[in-house]
């Protein structure tokens, strides 16, 4: 017998924000009258202005998903050989360095952050080493100074995963500044969504050029191909949804920083239970809600919770399981033995992330928590 009801209905990971159908329909019909619905067009600009300033970044190219867009990140600073990365991640990150002719290097995590861990970057790298490929896990800001301070010691470049930072800010800066480019993720999971889409930010006015005739093909003009490039753009409908989805943001944002106060109010002092770090001057996206279960002091595993809340109709969500590291395409590489990335192998054992979005109820959350307190031992 179960101790608490289950939930009548299944409560989700995640819920996309999905504004009102007629405000979609308005913005979509703009790009009907002008029957211009893909190629870098009216929406696709205006987006295009509107993130830039959402984001804090110097230049932003919109995307049709962010792994095509990581892809054109690692193309345009022609790397090449080895990339150092984290094997904590989405399938995405190792790939897109894959599908570029590159070998990912796998660097051990740091057991707070959970982001890669920059006092072992430095022992990994080799004459073949041409970049970082860092991400900042569940929207906690990697270590930028370090990198930096790395990358410029060993003449690496540096890229950033951003698909769970929208709108993280280090003091009142945008974190896509850092590095020489930044990939966002606008798909459906993720706080800001256009259904697919991403986009890439970099520094200056030239390589953004650069990388939107990088997105078209390489086409720079009627009469010339320069370069080797993809189809990365975002259409007028993606871009349509994406102005009117970001009018949702501020509210969404304040309804899930609700849902965090209750959640870590009723978790914050379970033993056994850990939460995210916090961090004074870090503005946070509000993408993800994550709790780490240490099975010694909790007296259950992860896993146990994991399934157990299914009974209760709560489906979490184990975060990077299985690690990129032990996908068959990657266990054999050197950097990905078990042995070298302790940390990593622990903690993808502790995460849980829990039902987080802006529709859920108040009481829903208290009850989550019950039930997790429930399963304790
Ligand atoms: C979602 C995600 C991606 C991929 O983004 P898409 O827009 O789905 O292609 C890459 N990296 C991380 C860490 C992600 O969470």
């Amino acid at each position: 017998m179960l101790k608490i009801k289950p939930f009548k209905k299944p409560i989700l990971i995640t819920r996309p924000i999905l504004p009102d159908l007629d405000e979609v329909r308005n913005e979509i019909e703009k790009a009907w009258k002008s029957r211009w619905i893909t190629n870098n067009g009216f929406r696709h600009q205006e987006l295009e202005k509107k993130l830039k300033k959402v984001l804090k970044i110097p230049h932003i190219s919109l995307f049709n998903n962010g792994t095509i867009a990581l892809m054109t990140a690692v193309r345009s600073l022609k790397l090449s050989g080895e990339v150092i990365t984290t094997p904590f991640t989405f399938a995405a990150t190792p790939h897109v360095l894959s599908w570029n002719g590159l070998s990912p290097v796998f660097c051990d995590i740091d057991p707070i952050t959970m982001n890669i861990d920059v006092d072992k970057i430095e022992a990994l790298i080799t004459h073949q080493t041409s970049a970082i490929l860092a991400v900042h896990v569940f929207g906690t800001p990697c270590d930028v100074k370090k990198i930096e301070m790395i990358a410029r010691r060993h003449k690496l470049k540096v890229v950033y995963d951003a698909a769970h930072a929208f709108g993280v800010e280090i003091d009142g800066k945008g974190i896509g500044e850092n590095g020489d480019m930044t990939m966002y993720s606008f798909h459906a999971t993720k706080l800001f969504h256009t259904g697919e889409g991403g986009a890439l930010a970099s520094k200056k006015d030239e390589i953004k050029k650069y990388i939107d005739v990088m997105k078209n093909f390489g086409i720079e003009n009627e009469n010339k191909v320069s370069t080797v490039g993809i189809n990365g753009k975002m259409n007028e409908l993606q871009a349509s949804l994406g102005i009117v989805v970001l009018k949702y943001m501020k509210k969404e944002r304040e309804a899930r920083k609700k849902i965090e106060v209750v959640y870590r109010k009723n978790l914050r002092d379970m033993d056994g239970i850990e939460l995210l770090p916090e961090f004074s001057g870090v503005k946070k996206s509000f993408q993800y809600f994550v709790i780490r279960i240490n099975a010694k002091q909790f007296g259950r595993s992860r896993d146990f919770v994991y399934q157990e809340l299914k009974q209760y109709n709560v489906f979490a969500r184990k975060y990077f399981y299985p690690l990129c590291s032990q996908y068959g395409c990657y266990s054999n590489l050197p950097s990905a033995q078990n042995n070298k990335l302790p940390v990593a192998n622990a903690v993808v054992r502790e995460v849980l992330a829990l039902p987080f979005y802006g529709g859920l109820k108040i009481e829903d959350v208290e009850k989550i928590c019950d039930i997790i307190r429930s399963l304790k031992k």
